[in-house]
């Protein structure tokens, strides 16, 4: 196994300079590395072809365009964010003052999956580099092209002590667990971040992981269908089906069932065709996806092309919790759809497993609203909308339970790469004296 020790090492020196703390420094990094998306943006688009089949549409705006904006919204924001923060003290403690400071951990490590190749690298990057880190990047080997390209652009405008990419696989990766890293930003499958969190323990690193699961979407009967059927065909078909707060399953009213999957139907046939779909990422996950096929009837699409690694968007209906395709993650184009007459039994059947990612509610019930808010527990997700509260940089993006710990975008993205420093600055005026045994009057003894 290659060791990254040196690496780490002059990393971890370059910190010790102080110069990564510098705000100036920080925002002269986001700039850079802004210019950079915009000039290298024509190649990732490339590259994200080359990979996934990912249309210029979907890499502007799932991939580049949400970089830029995270970048806009830091640039603008991080000089407020680095001010230590004054907080209220008790009157116990009068004479003093409460503050917080955020502190950068040091060298960090960002690993990244293949789904969203370029975001979900650069995304996590922007909160180390915003908090005055140092970081060296793990971007997923399965988008080779993708990551050739990330970590091109990232040797032309830092010094490799300061940010640097590290290509490669699962042994790189775990390679690079076996350091001591101030701070680990995992995104990926459960089964892996369980391995990197166990890595991580060895030094105490503190870890992000942002994971996945099978999110839910609620149709009840009194949603708007048609908005409905567009959001939800836009939010599961949207990269294949291969991300990760895709509505996995739907669970929809039996009133209404027939009336939103025709309504469904119709939605991906306006937006999307085979061939200009986002491809499957490999043989080994279309051959598991596939295999979804056989279960349940297909009411829509379920034509594939091993070759191409393509998979219509399909709908399987007469599906119940016991089918295959309910027991793990989908992450592809594939949507079981569940009937439901009572709310209980939709809520009971969610919270017999893991906690989701995410949870989309179509109702225009308040009351439902809050039954479902208040009785079910998941990483984030919409009302009457799919995927979208990932792109509002204002609401903290993670998982609960299985599908993560800790959340970013936006400010959380600096606080997750960021130690909270607690000071309390004391007077030397007086002294209180009644903290001390045997003390009768300190006050005086100043
Ligand atoms: P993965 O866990 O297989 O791989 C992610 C990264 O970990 C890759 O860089 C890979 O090289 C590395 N890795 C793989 N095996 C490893 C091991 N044994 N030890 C150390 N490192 C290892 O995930 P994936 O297939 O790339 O991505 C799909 C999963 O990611 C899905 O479960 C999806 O829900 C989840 N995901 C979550 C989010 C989120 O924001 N919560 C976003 C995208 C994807």
């Amino acid at each position: 196994m290659e060791s990254y020790h040196s690496l780490i090492t002059s990393q971890r020196e370059f910190f010790r300079t102080n110069q990564t703390k510098d705000v100036a420094f920080r925002l002269n990094a986001l700039k850079k590395l802004r210019s950079a998306v915009k000039l290298y943006e024509r190649e990732f688009i490339t590259a994200l072809k080359t990979d996934l089949n990912k249309s210029e549409f979907e890499a502007y705006s799932t991939e580049i365009g949400i970089i830029l904006e995270e970048l806009r919204f830091t640039i603008s924001k991080l000089r407020s964010w680095v001010k230590p923060i004054k907080v209220k003290t008790p009157i116990t403690h009068i004479g003093s003052a409460s503050y917080v400071y955020s502190e950068p951990y040091g060298t960090t490590l960002i690993i990244s999956p293949w789904n969203y190749p370029f975001q979900l690298a650069a995304a996590p990057l922007i909160g180390a580099i915003s908090a005055g880190n140092c970081a060296i990047i793990k971007p997923s080997e399965l988008t080779p092209r993708t990551s050739q390209v990330f970590a091109k652009m990232i040797r032309d405008i830092f010094p490799q002590n300061y940010i640097t990419v590290v290509q490669g696989g699962v042994e790189t990766s775990q390679a690079l667990l076996q350091e001591e890293f101030g701070k680990v930003f995992f995104t990926g499958s459960i089964l892996v971040g369980k391995t990197v969190m166990e890595a991580a323990a060895k030094h105490l690193t503190p870890v992000t992981l942002e994971l996945g699961g099978k999110s839910p979407c609620i149709v009840h009967e009194d949603a708007s269908l048609k908005l409905a059927a567009r959001r939800i065909a836009w939010g599961k078909f949207t990269n294949a089906g291969q991300t990760c707060i895709a509505p996995d399953y739907l669970y929809v009213h039996k009133r209404i069932k027939d009336r939103f999957l025709a309504l469904l139907r119709e939605a991906i046939h306006e937006m999307y065709e085979e061939q200009s779909m986002t491809r499957i990422v490999s043989d080994k996950h279309f051959d598991r996806l596939t295999s979804f096929l056989k279960q349940g009837e297909i009411l829509l699409g379920g034509k594939s092309n091993r070759e191409m690694l393509s998979i219509e968007p399909t709908i399987l209906t007469d599906i119940t919790w016991d089918d295959r395709v309910m027991s793990d993650e989908i992450f592809g184009p594939i949507l079981p759809v569940l009937e439901y007459t009572a709310l209980d039994d939709v809520v009971e059947g969610i919270r017999k497993h893991p906690n989701p990612l995410a949870l989309y509610l179509f109702t225009a019930s308040t009351r439902i609203q809050n039954e479902v808010l208040n009785s079910i527990s998941f990483g984030g997700g919409c009302i009457n909308d799919t995927i979208y509260h990932f792109a509002n940089p204002h609401l903290p993006f993670g998982g609960v339970g299985t599908s993560g710990i800790g959340a970013y975008h936006g400010k959380n993205s600096f606080d997750v790469f960021s130690h909270k420093k607690s000071v309390l600055k004391q007077t030397t005026l007086f002294d209180i004296p009644f903290r001390y045994p045997h003390v009768k009057n300190a006050l005086k003894r100043i």
